[in-house]
């Protein structure tokens, strides 16, 4: 069995099983598609110390540390159940859709995220030329330009406001005949003159020129009429969805289905732990996977030599 037994190889499964190894004890990382979100990812220019880099490099980087250390590393297994121990100091079992199942003392639970898209012509051609879904990713590239927010919700307003400060212009495009922000954040946003609201209103195509985004059109839920915003960037904020399908009946999840952690990033299950996008952890980011990810890893090291 497995001393510390990692699930998922984005940033914070890779930072957690380097963590378990360099204590010397038998560690283990099994992930569907090892790099997770970093792969989809063009530019980096946020991850500190590195001025600028492209995803596939850093998973690149990332694997490799990986394999300085003796880590069973399995790519390509998704989990399917975690069964978590029956008694105190016993083993936990995680089950995978191969068949195959593994054992082990602890287990990092770190399956990240993925983000809710429009499924509108136009989205998938012009991800990555326009079609972005992280403002603190890449909204200092839209600096000067005009811009349009897909959700009113918490995440789409706090975009907005966040937006409002870089680019030249934000419209905010939200589904319903009212934003479901806070009340304060509406305040703020209202407050702001380079950013127009735009309520019923359904997105229905991201247009643009063959290489990059030119506007979109939505369509006024209202007069069923079809209109057209020019601009050169669309940040989607409908939703971050937790890969945690896999653990509702085993882990205690919050009501977004994000895995309850501790500032120890443990879970409700002694000897489970969680890190990363897939935890209540507050900012998706991957300086922050990895940091969650050390931490976790430390936390399990502590629950082993005092059980
Ligand atoms: P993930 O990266 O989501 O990794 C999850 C891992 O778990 C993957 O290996 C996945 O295959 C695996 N997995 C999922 N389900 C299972 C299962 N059932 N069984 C086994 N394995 C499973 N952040 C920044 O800091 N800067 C940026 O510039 C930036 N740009 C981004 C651009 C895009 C397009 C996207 C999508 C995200 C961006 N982010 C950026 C966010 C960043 O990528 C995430 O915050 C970070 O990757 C989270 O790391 P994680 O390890 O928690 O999860």
């Amino acid at each position: 069995a497995f001393d510390v037994l990692v699930i998922g190889g984005g940033p914070a499964g890779a930072a957690a099983s380097i963590y378990s190894a360099r204590k010397g004890i038998r560690t283990g990382i099994a992930a569907q598609r090892f790099g997770g979100q970093v792969l989809d990812t063009m530019s980096i220019e946020n991850f500190i110390s590195v001025t600028e880099t492209e995803g596939p490099k850093l998973v690149r980087a990332m694997e490799e540390h990986v394999r300085e250390y003796d880590i069973d590393v399995m790519n390509l297994q998704t989990a399917s159940r975690l069964v978590p121990a029956t008694e105190q100091g016993g083993l936990h079992t995680v089950e995978f859709e191969s068949g195959a199942s593994l054992k082990a003392k602890t287990v990092i639970l770190s399956t990240g995220a993925r983000w809710r898209e429009m499924n509108v012509p136009g989205e998938q051609e012009y991800r990555t030329r326009g079609v972005a879904y992280c403002p603190h990713c890449d909204g200092p590239l839209y600096k000067g330009k005009d811009v349009a927010v897909i959700g009113g919700g918490n995440s789409g307003v706090e975009a907005a406001i966040d937006l409002a400060g870089l680019v030249k212009h934000v419209t905010l495009l939200e589904f319903a005949d009212t934003l479901r922000a806070d009340e304060v954040l509406q305040k703020k946003l209202k407050s702001l003159p380079n950013v127009t609201v735009i309520k019923s209103a359904m997105t229905t195509e991201v247009v643009g020129d063959g290489s990059k985004v030119t506007g979109l059109i939505y369509q006024d839920r209202n007069t069923e009429e079809s209109h057209t915003v020019n601009l050169d960037g669309i940040f989607v904020q409908i939703g971050l969805l937790p890969n945690t399908e896999w653990l509702k009946d085993s882990v205690a999840l919050s009501k977004h289905g994000e895995i309850e952690i501790d500032a120890r990033c443990a879970t409700n299950i002694p000897g489970v732990f969680a890190a990363g996008d897939v935890t209540t952890v507050p900012y998706k980011q991957i300086v922050i996977a990895m940091g969650e990810g050390s931490k976790a890893s430390l936390s399990a090291f502590d629950h082993i030599i005092r059980s």
